[in-house]
């Protein structure tokens, strides 16, 4: 048994039959009957796609365990490198005005 919805589409006024999917549209109008739910899945979705670009292994769930293992520890170190090396700048910034305050 299939049930049927519907839905008051929010911009031409008509009752429509809505399938609860965030992309329907409406027959009449052509407008999403879901404009807001639509947009912040919209949004979600391309978080998550920057994300999974941003991370530079991407861990699969078909991978096996140790690939997965590999892969986060990778990641890990990548993540320390790219906020490591400003801290060994400072580091060493750090040490050639103490070295220059002890020669002078
Ligand atoms: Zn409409």
């Amino acid at each position: 048994m299939s049930q049927l919805n519907e839905i008051k589409c929010p911009h031409c006024g008509h009752w429509v039959v809505w399938n609860c999917r965030v992309d329907d549209k409406c027959p009449d109008c052509g407008e999403y009957l879901e404009e807001h739910r639509f947009v912040h899945a919209e949004q979600k979705r391309m978080a998550d796609e920057a994300k999974q670009k941003d991370d530079y292994f991407v861990i699969k769930d078909s991978d096996e365990t140790i690939t997965q293992i590999y892969k986060t520890f990778l990641n890990i170190f990548r993540w320390g490198a790219f906020y490591g090396i400003p801290v060994v700048f400072i580091i060493v910034g750090a040490l050639v005005v103490i070295y220059g305050l002890v020669i002078l």
